[in-house]
């Protein structure tokens, strides 16, 4: 929710130092905004929680969560490593300048041209999640006289509660070896048997906006358990033990975030009970770091009142910008961004512009009286809004702007009517 820092004297919605009407003034609506001090705020608390337990440690921000230029710039100031999972992810950060050294390279169906890329690029670790593609990285790195470092993805079983589309730790999941089953060892043998490929850990990712402590502290024990397997079997303990990401975030007040330095106090806890010589510790990390930090801000048009029912309140963007509430039922909370200090007096329906009856972006929300042309600012909307943001309806993408201590600069340009029909051809 928002603080009374963050509305000014007008009654105006305040991010990173800057008035939010001014900013729809300058660059248009909808408008996607980021407080860039949150995402640093967000990195330097995992920072400190793993100092704090005296873990050796790595933060990799999970850049699928929100894949530009500029974030793989402030990801690179922070000196923190990231992971891409395609071609385009990797080709982004490569053009922000970002180091490739600290890059890892996830999918389960990496191509063999986004393979190539990446050992030609030297990243820094290939996670691998199949038996194709130790098959496809062996015959390059051979091809290619090439070395290069990679991790496992393994499936151990575990499941976070959490939406089910979410979970992907269990048995049945599309990525990663199952454990169960064998296909751990087999992986583990074939990789360590390559000369060209070094195992630098193994790898697990449980899910995605997981709330509690439980889930990570079961997959650490897990994780340990499975590197003295490892090691009774191949004599191999791993450097790194990368514990994925999904830490939760409060997008209402329904949800209940635990803090950085709780789960990772309760990771280092199981991590030093298990075993004597704990393995440096990875996470990946990509809500977490970027969804607190992002507003989109929108027009507020149309209304049609339904009598005795519900009130719907359009704005000019909708699941073209943000496809999680149409996808998986996302909830979000907003606020109207000129009137912070006016009552709220309804509750409506905020409704997208895409001709979709699925296109609410938020079923309930209390607002004061409203007119058109007030702004609506959604929270918490840095994490899956622009990086899957699409053209649907021909609307073209938004603007993004980062705001950090008082200042504004336009990140990405918003997207015009010509750069719609750019690809097209005549026929
Ligand atoms: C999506 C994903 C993450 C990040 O998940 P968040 O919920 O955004 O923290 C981390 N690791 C892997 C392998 C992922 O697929």
């Amino acid at each position: 929710m928002i603080a009374n820092e963050l509305v000014s004297n007008n009654g105006h919605l305040v991010i990173g130092g800057v008035d939010s009407i001014e900013l729809t003034k300058k660059y248009g609506t909808p408008l996607y905004v980021f407080d860039v001090s949150e995402i640093r705020s967000q990195i330097r608390k995992f920072k400190s929680a793993f100092e704090n337990n005296d873990l050796k440690y790595q933060i990799s921000y999970a850049s699928k969560a929100f894949a530009i230029k500029a974030i793989y710039q402030v990801m690179k100031q922070e000196s923190v490593h990231i992971d891409v999972v395609s071609g385009g992810e990797l080709y982004t950060a490569l053009q922000a300048g970002f180091p490739s050294s600290k890059i890892s390279f996830h999918g389960n169906n990496k191509t063999f041209e986004e393979l190539v890329m990446a050992v030609k690029n030297h990243v820094g670790v290939i996670i691998i999640d199949n038996f194709y593609e130790i098959e496809l990285l062996s015959r390059i790195l051979k091809t290619d006289h090439e070395k290069i470092n990679v991790m496992l993805r393994l499936t151990p079983g575990i499941s976070a509660h959490t939406h089910k589309y979410d979970q992907t730790g269990q048995t049945d999941s599309k990525f990663g070896f199952d454990v169960g089953s064998g296909q751990a060892d087999k992986a583990m043998k074939q990789v360590l048997d390559d000369p060209n490929m070094h195992l630098k850990g193994i790898h697990a990712h449980i899910g995605s906006q997981i709330f509690g402590t439980q889930g990570f502290t079961m997959l650490a024990d897990k994780m340990v358990e499975l590197a003295k397997h490892f090691q009774r079997e191949f004599n191999y303990w791993p450097e790194v033990i990368n514990l994925g990401g999904g830490f939760g975030i409060s997008y209402t007040k329904d949800d209940d975030p635990i803090s950085a330095d709780e789960f990772i106090g309760k990771i280092a806890n199981e991590l030093k009970k298990a075993c004597d010589n704990v393995p440096e510790v990875w996470i990946e990390p990509g809500r977490s770091i970027v969804a607190p930090a992002g507003y989109t801000l929108y027009t507020i048009g149309s209304r049609k009142d339904i009598p005795e029912k519900i009130s719907y309140l359009s704005v000019d963007g909708g699941m073209g910008d943000n496809i999680r509430p149409a996808l998986y039922q996302a909830k979000y909370e907003a606020v109207v961004a000129n009137k912070m200090d006016q009552p709220l007096t309804q509750t409506v329906h905020i409704a997208g512009k895409y001709c979709e009856s699925g296109d609410i972006l938020i079923d309930q929300q209390r607002v004061p009286d409203t007119n058109p042309g007030d702004i609506l600012a959604v929270l918490d909307t840095g994490a899956y809004g622009y990086s899957m943001a699409m053209n649907y309806n021909r609307n073209p993408r938004a603007a993004v702007v980062f705001v950090e201590n008082g200042q504004d600069k336009l990140v990405v340009k918003r997207e015009t009517y010509q750069d719609l029909t750019s690809l097209d051809l005549d026929y």
